[in-house]
Order: C-alpha cells, then sequence, then structure tokens
C-alpha cells in the first residue's frame, strides 16, 4: 500500500497539517501539484512524501485524484528548506511551499507564449515545386528561396518579408512545414545590448579569495571596501561553478541595484542566469522560474525570495551587501534570510559568502568568534585612496545666518563639480518636500485618519500623504484647527532638496529617485541609465542612491541631513548610520577622477560620524560591539517581539494581557534568560486602522531556541480570530 503525505494548499495555520491519500493508479514523483478531495471540495496539494503507512484507518483514506502539472513543482532541497523554516520561524508548510512557486503558476493564470517556426523539410520537393511555379509569384518564390538559404525562420517574419496568404498557401500544399515552440520571456532584454564585455584579470587578493571559497566549503565573510572588485571576485566564483556543473544563487539587496549586476552577468554568462524578484511581470517571473527549474539557467540573480530558487546542485550562495534591511522579511511570512541561505548551502552542501563593505555587526561578530571566515579587501582597485569626508557642522552654518537646506561649503562644491563638468549624487533618506505641515499659530498637525503618524507634505503633487498606509489627502490652505494660514514646514526632503538646487543652479538637469518617482516597472532603470548617460548631472534620492552603483563620473557627495538615521529609536541606530555614510560615500571617485565627500550634521563630533570619516569599520565594530555587550544587546542577546493588531482595540488588549501573562510564567520557569521583558503600546499605535500592541523581551542566547519554541506555542493557543499575532526575532524595526 503506497500512502500520498499532502500539504492542501491553504494558508491557515488551523489545516497546516499533513494529510494522508492513497496514491492512484499512475505515479505521482514527490514535490508534485495534486488535486485531493478535502471535505465536500476539490483542493490543489503538494504531495511532500510517499510511505507504506498511515496513522489513520486505511479504508477511510481518500485517493489523490489527479497531479496537476507533468513535472513536480518542488525539489527535494526545497521541502527540506521548507521543514526547516517551519521549525525555525514557525512558517506554516503551505506558506513556505508557496514561496517556492511564481504565484501565477498556482492561480494559473499564465499562459505560455509561443512561436511558429517554419522550414523546409524535404529540399528537392520544394525545388521540384520552385520549378514549376511562374515567375511573378515572387513572395512563393521568395519564400522558399528565404528558408532554403536561413532554414527555420519565425512565421511572423515570413508574413512581414512576404506576405501571409502565401505562407498559408505553401504551408496548406506541405510545401512548407511548422511547428509550434514555447517561448521565454526574457526579463531586462535591453541590458544585453549595453554589453560592456571588457576582461578583466584578478588581482592576486581577489584570485586568492576566488581559490579558497571553490576549494573550501564554508560559510565567509568577505569585508572588502567600496571600490575594491567584490563583485568581480562573485563571478569568477560563479565561473568556477559553472565549470563544475553546479549552479549558484547571487542576492543583491534592491531592484534599483539588479540592473547592474544584471548587466554585469549577462554580459558574462547570458543565457545562463535568471532573474527573480518582484519587479517582473508575472509572463516573466513564470518563464524564469521554469528555465531554472528545468535547468536552463544555471545562476539566479534576484532580491531576497531567489533564496527559494528551483534550482538543484548549488555550489554556491552569494548575499552582496549582506547588512542589507531588505534581507529580513518584515510582513508575512516573516523569515531571515542569511538564516535561509546558510540551511540551504548546508542541505545542497554549498558554500555561502556574505559580502558588504559594512558587514552587519552580528556577521562581524560571527567570524570574529570563528563562526565564519573572515575575507578582506582593504584596498580599491589600483590601489585608489577612499574619498576625503568632509564633516560640516550646520549649527555653525545657523549662527551665520544660513537656515537652507545646503551648508555653503557643500553648495560651492556642488557648482565646481557641475562647472567642471562632473557628476553630483545627493542623499537625503525622506522623500516628499516636509516631513509635516504645522499651524504656526495653534500647533496642529496634519495626521492621518488611520493611521497614528503625522502626513508627509508633497509639494508638487500639492498634497499630504501617509507613509505608512499611503493615504493621500489635498493639501492645506490653512489650518482647520484654528483657520490661520501660515503653515511651517517640517524637517526636509528629496523634493525640497531639488527645489533649493534649482535657485542656485537654474539649468542644470536634476533625477529624483525615491519611492515616488520609481512606482513604474522600468523607471529605476530610466532615472540610472539617464544619469549614467550623463543625460542629468545631479542625482537626489533616498537610501537607494546610496547602493552599489558604480558612476565613474561622480566626483562629489552631499550627506544633506545624516541626522536623520542617527536620532532613530533603535539600538541598531548607530549601525545603520554608519552603513549608510559608508556606502553612499563610496559612490564618489570610483574612477579616475577624485572624489569628495560633505557629510551636513548638528552633532558634528558623533563618533559615529568620526569614525565613518576614517573608514574605520574595525575600529567603529570594537566600540560598539562593547556597547551592545554591556547593555547586553544582540548579539549578546535576541530582541524578540510579539506585535498585537487588531482593528478593535479592546480585543488586541485583552489577548496582548492573556499573552503576557503566560510569558510571565515562562520568564519565572527561565529566570535567568530574560534580560528584559515588557507589554506596551507600540511606537505607531495604529497603522491602516489597526491598533497595535507589542511585548518585547530580551532573551540571552543560550535557552533562546527552547524560548522562542515556547512562545510560537503560545502564539498558538492563542489564537484569536480577530487579533494577528507576530512573532519577530531581531525585528529591524520596531515602530
Ligand atoms: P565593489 O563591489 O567591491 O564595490 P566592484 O566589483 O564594483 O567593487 O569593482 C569596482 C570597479 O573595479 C569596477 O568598475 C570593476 O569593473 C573594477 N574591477 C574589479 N576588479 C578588477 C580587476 N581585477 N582589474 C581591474 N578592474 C577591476
Ligand atoms: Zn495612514
Amino acid at each position: 500500500m503506497r500512502i500520498g503525505q499532502v500539504i492542501v494548499d491553504i494558508a491557515s495555520s488551523l489545516v497546516d497539517k499533513i494529510f494522508d491519500y492513497l496514491l492512484p493508479e499512475q505515479d505521482i514523483a514527490v514535490g508534485s501539484r495534486v488535486l485531493v478531495p478535502f471535505g465536500k471540495i476539490k483542493k490543489d496539494g503538494y504531495l511532500i512524501k510517499i510511505t507504506e503507512n498511515t496513522n489513520y484507518d486505511v479504508i477511510k483514506l481518500k485517493t489523490i485524484i489527479a497531479c496537476i502539472d507533468d513535472f513536480p513543482v518542488i525539489t527535494s532541497d526545497q521541502l527540506k528548506l521548507a521543514e526547516f523554516m517551519k521549525e525555525k520561524f514557525h512558517i506554516g508548510m503551505c506558506d513556505a511551499l508557496r514561496l517556492f512557486l511564481p504565484s501565477e503558476l498556482r492561480q494559473g493564470k499564465v499562459k505560455e507564449l509561443t512561436k511558429t517556426n517554419c522550414f523546409i523539410q524535404d529540399e528537392n520537393k520544394a525545388k521540384e515545386f520552385l520549378s514549376t511555379t511562374r515567375s511573378n509569384a515572387k513572395a512563393i518564390i521568395g519564400i522558399i528561396n528565404y528558408l532554403l538559404e536561413h532554414g527555420s525562420t519565425t512565421k511572423t517574419i515570413l508574413a512581414n518579408k512576404f506576405n501571409s496568404a502565401s505562407l498559408n498557401k505553401l504551408i496548406e500544399q506541405n510545401i512548407v512545414q511548422t511547428q509550434i515552440t514555447k517561448v521565454r520571456r526574457t526579463p531586462y532584454k535591453s541590458v544585453d545590448e549595453e554589453k560592456q564585455q571588457k576582461s578583466i584579470t584578478l588581482t592576486s587578493t581577489q584570485q586568492s579569495i576566488v581559490d579558497r571559497v571553490i576549494s573550501e566549503k564554508n560559510i565567509y565573510l568577505l569585508h572588502g571596501v567600496t571600490g575594491s572588485g567584490k563583485t568581480e571576485v562573485y563571478m569568477h566564483c560563479m565561473e568556477k561553478i559553472l565549470e563544475n556543473n553546479q549552479t549558484g544563487i547571487m542576492l543583491v539587496p534592491e531592484i534599483s541595484l539588479t540592473p547592474q549586476v544584471l548587466m554585469n552577468f549577462r554580459s558574462r554568462f547570458g543565457e545562463n542566469v535568471a532573474i527573480l524578484h518582484s519587479g517582473l511581470s508575472a509572463g516573466e517571473r513564470f518563464d524564469e522560474w521554469q528555465r531554472i527549474l528545468f535547468g536552463e539557467a544555471q545562476i539566479v540573480v534576484g532580491a531576497r525570495s531567489a533564496i527559494f530558487a528551483p534550482l538543484k546542485n548549488i555550489g554556491l550562495i552569494v548575499i552582496d551587501e549582506e547588512h542589507d534591511n531588505s534581507y529580513t522579511s518584515d510582513s508575512n511570512p516573516r523569515y531571515n534570510t542569511i538564516e535561509i541561505a546558510k540551511e540551504r548551502a548546508k542541505i545542497s552542501g554549498a558554500s555561502l559568502v556574505l559580502g558588504s563593505a559594512t558587514p552587519s555587526l552580528i556577521s562581524y561578530h560571527n567570524a570574529m568568534v570563528g563562526n565564519y571566515q573572515l575575507l578582506e579587501m582593504k584596498e580599491r582597485i589600483n590601489k585608489k585612496e577612499l574619498p576625503p569626508l568632509k564633516i560640516v557642522d550646520m549649527t555653525n552654518e545657523i549662527r551665520e545666518g544660513n537656515i537652507g537646506v545646503f551648508s555653503n561649503s557643500l553648495k560651492k562644491a556642488l557648482i565646481k563639480t557641475i562647472e567642471s563638468g562632473n557628476q553630483a549624487m545627493l542623499f537625503i533618506n525622506r522623500r516628499g518636500y516636509a516631513s509635516f505641515l504645522m499651524c504656526k499659530k495653534c500647533g496642529f498637525v496634519a495626521k492621518c485618519e488611520d493611521c497614528d503618524v503625522s502626513l508627509v507634505y508633497h509639494k508638487s503633487e500639492k498634497s499630504l500623504k501617509c507613509h505608512y498606509c499611503g493615504n493621500r489627502y489635498k493639501v492645506l490652505t490653512e489650518c482647520p484647527n484654528c483657520g490661520n494660514e501660515e503653515l511651517s514646514t517640517g524637517a526636509v526632503g528629496t523634493e525640497r532638496v531639488v527645489q533649493e538646487i534649482k535657485e542656485f543652479l537654474p539649468n542644470v538637469s536634476i533625477s529624483r529617485m525615491d519611492n515616488d518617482t520609481t512606482k513604474t516597472k522600468d523607471s529605476h532603470l530610466k532615472i540610472l541609465s539617464d544619469f549614467r548617460n550623463g543625460k542629468t548631472q545631479i542625482l537626489v534620492g533616498t537610501q537607494m542612491i546610496a547602493k552599489g552603483h558604480d558612476f565613474p563620473s561622480v566626483t562629489l557627495v552631499g550627506i544633506i541631513d545624516a541626522d536623520v538615521s542617527l536620532y532613530q529609536t533603535s539600538y541598531t541606530s548607530n549601525e545603520q548610520t554608519f552603513q549608510l555614510i559608508t556606502q553612499v560615500a563610496g559612490r564618489a571617485g570610483r574612477a579616475d577622477k577624485a572624489g569628495e565627500i560633505y557629510l551636513q550634521t548638528y552633532a558634528p563630533r558623533h563618533y559615529v560620524y568620526r569614525l565613518a570619516s576614517f573608514y574605520d569599520y574595525p575600529a567603529f565594530y570594537n566600540k560598539e560591539i562593547n556597547l551592545r555587550q554591556t547593555t547586553l544587546y544582540p548579539p549578546f542577546s535576541k530582541i524578540i517581539r510579539i506585535l498585537f493588531t487588531s482593528e478593535n482595540e479592546n480585543l488586541a488588549k485583552e489577548c496582548t494581557k492573556v499573552y503576557y501573562d503566560d510569558v510571565k510564567n515562562l520568564q519565572s520557569e527561565f529566570l535567568n534568560d530574560f534580560v528584559y521583558l515588557g507589554v506596551m503600546k507600540s511606537p505607531i499605535g495604529r497603522i491602516q486602522n489597526k491598533y497595535r500592541l507589542q511585548i518585547l523581551m530580551r532573551i540571552k542566547p543560550e535557552n533562546e531556541d527552547k524560548i522562542t519554541d515556547k512562545l510560537f506555542e503560545i502564539a498558538d493557543n492563542h489564537k484569536m480570530r480577530d487579533v494577528k499575532i507576530f512573532v519577530e526575532i531581531n525585528p529591524q524595526n520596531l515602530n
């Protein structure tokens, strides 16, 4: 007797278990999607295992109705990974399996793209036909000669060159044969054309790193300063991986960054590269997924979800800019990409390379205590100096009567840069014109109706926007509270920076890159290529412009308001600020021209700025890790947040309270492990009209697994229909 264990495709923790079915006559492979009877209805499911026995009454077992696709859609490695995610992150099997599939497959929406090829099978017959054709039948003669000369050609091309009536006639008379084949959509096809195949000889540092990664399976932390040639190392490693008939995954933080890495990978590896990220169209994603599953593409480049790609025989996983926030998923399902990559590497016996100019404190600590192997690239290619970073004291500017966005020195430098024909990047981590609008008389601040946050002023759109739920309101012309028409604006955003530049450089062309200007599919690409081609001279943007970009003509980088990041209320704010500055600064002076950086702040003596200006990561690490150790913050503890959200405030409070009582009991059981336990309203008490409460704790590492298991268990016990409970481990964002 053969029993098929099936995960039914219903994303509800209530049915998150394995159901046993009898297997039908025909063979079904593990990893296939199947149709099964479920209660009174039929449901899709995933066959995850075939066994000989069952704990249920065999007579009552139902039989799998059918296999849905022609091939298994989930690999055995992926099944193991799903098990791990269930254990580690408490993600339901069904939710985990869904991460492996393009959603279009499950919804059955994607149409396969096909093309019809025309060709001549019997040349003699065709030539005979030609000899009997009247000489004025130009199209007929043309088509046959063309096919005899060029071989198989698509019907569309032939119909355009000649005419479709003649072509159809030839097909009807069986002189021309046709064959329908599938076509794959290729995302970012245009980048192929920008091929810049230069052959590069690795430096000895680069070469020894490549050799080590390929010859010794391990977890590596590659700490290389900006412009040290990390991307080149990744590509050479992937070349070796291909030579060994293995496959590889290359993760990059954001879509805005992908085009460049992609361009490099495409020009080196051509069709062997597949791309996976959320910016693709449904059809493109489906095709890329198929190319990977069928082994047509051996290297996958993509954002964090590419870690789930259906590759077989993985030899290498690279996570570039490993410190980046985007590797933590803070919406459901919540997971940490690095942890998943470690497990995936373990399952397939692959090496894992975490690369960054500013590793996360946790990763660097792992390297220091020997969990990871540290690889270092301390110099830029050609031993170029890192560009000098000047700290500008904005309190001085105010004292001198300058209340504008730009200090005099940055303004001068910007003018000089433009006059000398170079380019500048200006970074401000806030989009819109100003962080809020406030009545000068009564202090009224415009707030979102559905969230407890103030609205951001977007001047060009004449609107106020909520950056949490996306609500949009008409801009105020007077205070709705007291009628006063004098309104003051809050802290500076990207839009305002652009406006101020226009006041002193009226003829320069400026691009703005932030969430507002990059909504459409190819807008990132367009902004970046305009800047690269010199169509625009200044690029103003949020953290989107900080990462990875390699623009040779950029000689000036301005950090307009560094304090935005430093004064967040997070234990990682020092770390994040150091990373951000180093990354942004790394965009300047990458090619032959020297670069410089201006960092504007109201706290010029802060050690984060001082150490960032020396590019001294190890010194920063030492200082910060000591602080973390004395205060028992990660990596010396885990921060766990249990977040409760509900439209019903009382229900949320009730649920939080019962849960908190259970955690209290847990605390008495593990008294020595709890560094901190507290319950409170979340810093943002309401988002999208859902009230938010949280239990926060810090746990020492020793028993942390046991405790998180219990916390997940408590969450399962307190399930309420109208309250959502999220257990988050070391969350990036504690809003
Ligand atoms: P990183 O990713 O460390 O910031 P990149 O890989 O982007 O650095 O390299 C910076 C620049 O140096 C790129 O333009 C790259 O093509 C070039 N480069 C990298 N390695 C070499 C090498 N061995 N010889 C010459 N140029 C190199
Ligand atoms: Zn809102």
